[in-house]
């Protein structure tokens, strides 16, 4: 599943250089993940790195964007072979 940013984010800046897919967008009020491109760091980490460096803990699964391990595998294999 891919993650999303709630409106708790303070806009820090924090997580954007952290996101291995460049997934995580700058927007107005608050960032934005790319749920087409967020692979909850499978394929680069153990852990989702944007919610290790968030201050606020704003960023939580998207319950609109669910996704098996397969097709987070399958979405990393498409998104970086893509570069
Ligand atoms: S979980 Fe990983 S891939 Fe998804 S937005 Fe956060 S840093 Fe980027
Ligand atoms: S680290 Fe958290 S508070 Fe900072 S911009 Fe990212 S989501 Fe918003």
């Amino acid at each position: 599943m891919s993650l999303m940013i709630t409106d708790e984010c303070i806009a820090c800046d924090a997580c954007r250089d952290e996101c291995p897919n460049y997934a995580i967008e700058e927007s107005d009020p608050i960032y934005i993940i790319d749920p087409d491109i967020c692979t909850e760091c499978v394929g680069h980490y153990d852990e989702p790195s944007c919610i290790a460096v968030c201050p606020v803990e704003c960023i939580v699964p998207d319950p609109d964007n669910v996704e098996t391990m397969a097709e987070l595998k399958l979405k990393f294999e498409q998104v970086n072979s893509e570069e």
